[in-house]
């Protein structure tokens, strides 16, 4: 059974989210400010922490920060909760090391799918893996081979480097910084355009209808996210 932390200042929410998640069967800690939420962070080791970013006392993203750079603790994922598009910019481009991010007010439904997701991504992200997978779509990483329905599918080599990027890291929200750093590296002349350019090509030659993602999702001001 895996442990939730919540930690967020508007008690209503608290109690809702706590309710839903113990009725899924999962344990769940609770702190109501950033001082106490880091504490509990530490003491009760969980799977997850659910971290709102407006807290009183210590602010999500310090909290974030100190879990990521606290040996003990740098492996739990994070979900922040944030209340205004703003913030997403600050989650994103400050590569907090929050895990995901949803915005508030979210449905307690979308709430649990992010929960599950975030649960069901490999506890080593550093581990390597042979193969990703996600529906029809096989990639066979040492082999650099990409398959869709086990036909192969040729993509040039930074495709292929973007799409395992972006499948390493599937359901999280990946900013065209982040991407350029990766997949380009860090002495990039390139514009980020270069990004949405590749990006375009690679649904192309992935997605059913590649004027209608459902793989390679873009969010508005922010980067891309691969589902599944
Ligand atoms: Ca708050």
């Amino acid at each position: 059974m895996a442990k939730i932390l919540i930690i967020e200042d508007e008690a209503s929410l608290v109690q809702k989210l706590a309710e839903k998640l113990s009725a899924e069967g999962y344990a769940v800690v609770t702190a109501l400010e950033g001082e106490e939420g880091l504490q509990k962070v530490r003491s009760e080791l969980p799977d997850l922490v659910v971290l709102d970013i407006m807290l009183p006392g210590l602010d999500g993203l310090s909290i974030c920060r100190m879990v990521r750079n606290d040996n003990r603790t740098a492996h739990i994922p994070i979900i922040m909760l944030t209340a205004r598009g703003t913030e997403v910019d600050k989650i994103v481009g400050l590569e907090s090391g929050a895990d995901d991010y949803i915005v508030k007010p979210f449905g307690l439904g979308e709430f649990l799918a992010r929960v599950r997701a975030v649960l069901r991504r490999p506890k080593n992200p550093t581990l390597q893996q042979d193969e990703l997978v996600s529906g029809n779509l096989r990639v066979d990483i040492t082999g650099r081979r990409v398959y869709l329905d086990e036909q192969e599918i040729k993509l040039s080599n930074k495709e292929f480097d973007l799409l395992t990027e972006l499948m390493r890291n599937r359901n999280a929200v990946l900013s065209r910084d982040l991407i350029l750093t990766k997949v380009w590296g860090y002495d990039y002349f390139v514009d980020k355009r270069t990004v949405d350019v590749h990006i375009r090509w690679l649904r192309e030659k992935i997605e059913d209808d590649s004027s209608n993602p459902k793989r390679i999702v873009t969010v508005r001001g922010v980067g891309y996210r691969f589902e599944g």
